[in-house]
């Protein structure tokens, strides 16, 4: 590599690069982790020196950092990346969101989401159409800074992800607080192939968090089959990573978004490789298939949680509330003869000291009416097993028609 970046002429050296486009974007396309599609890319930094290599960013953004220059980097990036849309665009070609990575030294710059906005309009580019990455080590500045900086770019019209996700120490009770849209995993949760059982617990939380925040999740650095099964059984959403493409250059990028859809490794027996939670998630779905009705249920406390009400009946029964309460809903349904069975089989003191002598599992059939008038046989049965948090005594209910 002939490119020798002189700190002292850093300043110049950029500018001057800059003008004769000798920093190029490229882009590394983003794909879904299910239908293998193109859903987005990264423009990254590639600076091309004298005899048309390319030098890596390691080599020149922390320099560009120490300097405070990056965010001027980062301002053309946005440039040339809104001008590579404006031309897909134009052509008519297929055109996906390309995110462009905003060094935390824009935290410190006011009003920087109308700014972003006043450039991308210059383009007349719709706002979805670009996104905006800051590191996960940008969350160290300020809270409150960088709350502000997010929301000032989200209130713009513009998608923020939290990039590379699990390389610093940021805190998870920070990101909740953090307006950004997309949680970005890096590359350095992803060591091996997922094969250790720790390593899979902390990226089944990483994702089932971001989920449960209704964050969009990218994991990036994926190269191996084995690492892609296991996060699509996490929910990851889109994969970024040399296993599906590494970044490329403009000509590259518009050649393949023309036959964007096509690109799909061989498909991975994906019982090896998911997570615990996926598995979890299959085994209830064969459960709801033959139980539509499965309750929870405190018995110690007097309280209990539906997990699935697949039209069992139409009279509408809240999905958490007084066990007692539902007991006495659920008698009101079944037939007059056989209402009282019912009340005394789940009866919670008799249940509780039923569980005392040993009892595990409990069932009744009775008659319940349907909406169209008509009795069938019911078949309710209750598993007893202890909370393994607390002392409390819980009754698993499976119920289900049996004619
Ligand atoms: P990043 O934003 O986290 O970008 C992802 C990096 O991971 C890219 O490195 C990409 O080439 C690399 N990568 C993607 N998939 C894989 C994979 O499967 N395996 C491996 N080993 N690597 C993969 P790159 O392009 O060298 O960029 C490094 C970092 O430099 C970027 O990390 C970003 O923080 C920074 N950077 C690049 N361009 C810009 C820019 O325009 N502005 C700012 N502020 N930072 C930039
Ligand atoms: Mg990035
Ligand atoms: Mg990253």
């Amino acid at each position: 590599m002939s490119l020798q970046i002189d700190r002292e002429n850093i300043a110049k050296l950029l500018e001057q690069a800059i003008e004769k486009k000798n920093i190029k974007a490229y882009y590394q396309p983003k794909y879904d982790a299910i239908t293998n599609r193109i859903t987005g890319a990264e423009a990254l930094a590639r600076w091309i020196d004298e005899d048309g290599g390319i030098v890596s960013p390691a080599q020149f953004i922390p320099l560009l950092e120490e300097n405070g220059l990056i965010t001027r980097l980062d301002w053309y990036m946005l440039d040339e990346t809104c001008r590579f849309l404006r031309a897909g665009l134009d052509s008519g070609r297929h055109t996906v969101t390309v995110s462009v990575n905003f060094s935390r030294l824009h935290t410190s710059e006011k009003e920087i989401g109308r700014k972003i906005a006043q450039l991308v309009d210059g383009y007349g580019l719709p706002h979805r159409l670009i996104e905006i990455e800051i590191t996960e080590s940008a969350l160290a500045v300020s809270g409150d800074i960088v709350i502000d900086f997010v929301r000032s770019i989200r209130d713009a019209g513009f998608e923020v992800s939290i990039d590379d996700f699990g390389s610093g120490l940021s805190s998870l009770n920070f990101i909740k607080d953090v307006p950004a849209t997309v949680l970005k995993i890096d590359k350095s949760l992803l060591s091996g192939n997922c094969e250790s059982e720790k390593e899979r617990i902390v990226l089944e939380s990483i994702f089932d968090f971001a989920h449960r925040l209704n964050l969009t999740t990218v994991a990036e650095g994926v190269e191996t089959k084995e690492q892609l099964g296991f996060l699509r059984t996490c929910g990851c959403k889109s994969i970024q990573g040399f296993i599906f493409a590494k970044p490329m250059n403009e000509e590259d990028f518009s050649a393949l978004l023309e036959h964007a859809g096509v690109n799909d490794p061989d498909s991975e027996d994906i019982l090896l490789t998911q997570s615990a939670v996926s598995a979890t998630q299959l085994l209830l779905d064969v459960i709801f298939k033959r139980f539509p009705l499965v309750i929870m249920s405190n018995l110690t406390r007097n309280s209990f949680y539906m997990m699935a009400y697949d039209n069992f009946t139409s009279k509408s029964c809240p999905s958490t509330g007084v066990y007692t309460e539902l007991i006495q809903h659920g008698a009101s349904t079944m037939h007059p003869e056989d209402r009282q069975l019912f009340s005394d089989t789940f009866d919670i003191g008799d249940q509780l000291a039923a569980y005392e002598r040993g009892e595990r599992v409990r069932t009744v059939v009775t008659r319940q009416l349907g909406d169209d008038g008509v009795y069938r046989k019911a078949e309710t049965t209750n598993y007893y097993v202890k909370n393994p948090s607390a002392d409390d005594v819980l009754a698993i209910t499976l119920s289900r028609n049996i004619d």
